[in-house]
């Protein structure tokens, strides 16, 4: 197959895709297989291995190369993503179409349109975030450099999620090129058409060295995490990604940890319902509530349920009609172990709006449940799928005490127009980040940091923070040779003296730095004292001139 223009030209050298387990059916049942390896070190398969070894050592030339370091290369890269997402557009809406049923509006906002501005934004700032960043300095240092580099990390394995199964994977991918990184990148198996779509697409963009692709399922990527990288950067299930961080611990691997969990939402009666209701079932219901930030639960009082459910049930059929199976509008769940686990989880409580399902299909209806036990198997584990329970509570300090009674979640979502009440759950809660009366937009904000705290996960990316995260800070202080410089240094040289040991003190001491307010005073007052002098000089001469005339 022949290269499009101006695209990687090194075709005559075998491209390393491993494919290890290519699947060729569509959604094929996915069997989640729990490798604990602490306790149960998978069997080394060699071949698997070698390819692994193989891929892995060219990707490390490729960075002793310097290559991946070149911050020209790296734009040309990141061009070359965004010709790729450009290019491909159709494609990978159709992927998507496959391996969920996605509706196109869907994949243009949140995969396609989402990574092009991802990558045009580190493209505006890449030549400001490289430069070497110059701290305060203190007394002591006032003769010297100092310097923070960003230095990559080296060769780096990104490994990426199936519900978003692109932008997952390729956000990261984009933040580890930009910091000069080499990458590794694992798509996750089970969006079986994405994987296939980054398999063959990518090394067609990238260069093939420094970005290899690997493929494969829980097997393979066990092996893969075997091999020695500079950073791991995992999007998952917290149960893997504990896994992740166990393998990562053999080497002090740094690792970012993209996990998930139940983000609650709590919503009080100061808000105008409908929208808070549209907002909270969109959330939900994009992707067919197979979001990490999808809004887990509803917290509110008995009056504002009932509402809550009256309004829902007018939105659901406004935005779907009356035969929602028949709406091209809601996604499917990605396989039958997913659609399986998520028919078990509506067994709970009383099923007040939806409730019908079609396994062939892997069809949810949209499905309200209220009368729920914190015990409940829906209340306990991450749903994952267009279900929302609604538990009730006296108040916001009843909300706030069943949040803090769980794991810190992922997103915490507030409605209501009350400061004080948004104030006592800024105050009172952990959470990865917290979006007040909307849900999932915060994760648009490049500029806001997204990651999770706790069981939700460690780290964070997006916008500069994903640069940063691939980014090592080496300090460097570049100390002054001059005879003066040496001389005020010198106290530090044995023989010890109290003389000068108050030298050192008084050079060491720290000092409060000046108020930015002063220091524009004192400016001022500076330029005052300087302008009188200039004045009085001038006129100095020019009484002098006349005198002598
Ligand atoms: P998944 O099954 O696609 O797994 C993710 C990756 O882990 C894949 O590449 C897969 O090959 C690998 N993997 C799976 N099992 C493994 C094992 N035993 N050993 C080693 N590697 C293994 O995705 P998932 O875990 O089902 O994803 C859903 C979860 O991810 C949810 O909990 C969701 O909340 C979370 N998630 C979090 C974010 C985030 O940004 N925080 C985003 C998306 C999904």
């Amino acid at each position: 197959m022949s290269a499009p223009n101006g695209l990687n030209t090194n075709n005559n050298k075998p491209v390393p895709i491993i494919i290890v387990s290519e699947k060729n059916e569509t959604n094929k049942d996915h069997q989640e297989t729990v490798i604990d390896i602490e306790t149960e070190p998978p069997t080394p398969d060699t071949e698997i291995m070698a390819n692994f070894d193989d891929t892995l050592q060219r990707a490390r030339l490729a960075y002793a190369s310097g290559k991946s370091r070149n911050v020209s290369f790296r734009r040309k890269q990141l061009e070359n993503l965004l010709r790729c997402y450009e290019e491909n557009e159709n494609e990978i809406i159709s992927a998507l179409d496959a391996d969920l049923r996605r509706p196109k509006q869907e994949s243009l906002i949140v995969e396609t349109e989402f990574m092009k501005n991802d990558i045009k934004h580190i493209l505006y700032h890449l030549n400001d975030w490289v430069k070497a960043e110059k701290p305060e300095k203190s007394f002591v240092n006032l003769m010297d450099d100092l310097q923070i580099f960003n230095d990559p990390f080296g060769v780096v394995l990104v490994i990426g999620a199936w519900n978003y199964p692109l932008q997952l994977l390729l956000v990261p991918v984009a933040a580890a090129i930009a910091a000069g990184n080499c990458v590794v990148i694992k798509p996750s198996e089970i969006a079986a058409n994405c994987a296939k779509f980054i398999a063959e697409k990518i090394p067609k963009y990238l260069d093939n060295e420094c970005y290899p692709v690997v493929c494969g399922g829980p097997t393979e990527t066990a092996e893969l995490l075997n091999q020695r990288f500079d950073y791991i950067f995992y999007t998952g299930s917290t149960r893997v990604g504990k896994i992740v961080h166990a393998a990562a611990n053999k080497y002090l691997t740094p690792t970012t940890l993209e996990l998930g969990g139940k983000s609650p939402c709590y919503i009080d009666k100061s808000v105008e319902l409908r929208t808070a209701v549209k907002r909270i079932l969109w959330g939900k219901l994009i992707n067919c509530g197979q979001t990490c930030i999808a809004p887990d639960y509803v917290l509110c009082s008995k009056e504002m349920q009932d509402k809550f459910v009256t309004e829902a049930k007018d939105v659901l059929k406004e935005w779907y009609g009356e035969n929602i199976q028949n709406s091209p509008d809601l996604s499917r769940v990605i396989n039958q172990n997913n659609f399986q686990r998520l028919v078990g989880l509506m067994k709970s409580g009383r099923i007040v709006v939806g409730g019908k399902y079609d396994a062939a299909e892997r069809f949810i209806e949209p499905t309200i449940i209220v009368d729920v036990k914190p015990s409940d198997p829906i209340m306990e584990e991450e749903i994952f799928g267009p279900i929302l329970p609604i538990y009730t509570v006296e108040n916001a300090y009843d909300a706030m005490k069943f949040i803090n009674a769980r794991e810190s979640p992922l997103v915490l979502y507030i409605f209501t127009t009350e400061t004080e009440v948004q104030n006592l759950f800024i105050n009172g809660t952990h959470s990865g980040g917290m979006c007040l009366n909307d849900t999932i937009m915060h994760y648009a904000v490049d500029t806001l940091p997204f990651g999770g705290v706790g069981m939700s996960g460690m780290g964070r990316y997006h916008g500069k923070y994903g640069f940063d995260t691939f980014t090592h800070k080496k300090s460097c202080l570049g100390k002054d040779l001059s005879a003066f410089g040496e001389k005020l240094a010198s106290a530090r040289y044995p023989p010890y003296s109290d003389a000068k040991g108050s030298l050192l003190s008084f050079l060491l001491r720290k000092r409060r730095p000046l108020p930015k307010l002063y220091l524009t005073h004192i400016l001022a007052v500076g330029v005052g004292v300087g302008l009188t002098f200039l004045a009085n000089f001038y006129l100095q001469v020019r009484k002098g001139k006349l005198l002598s005339r």
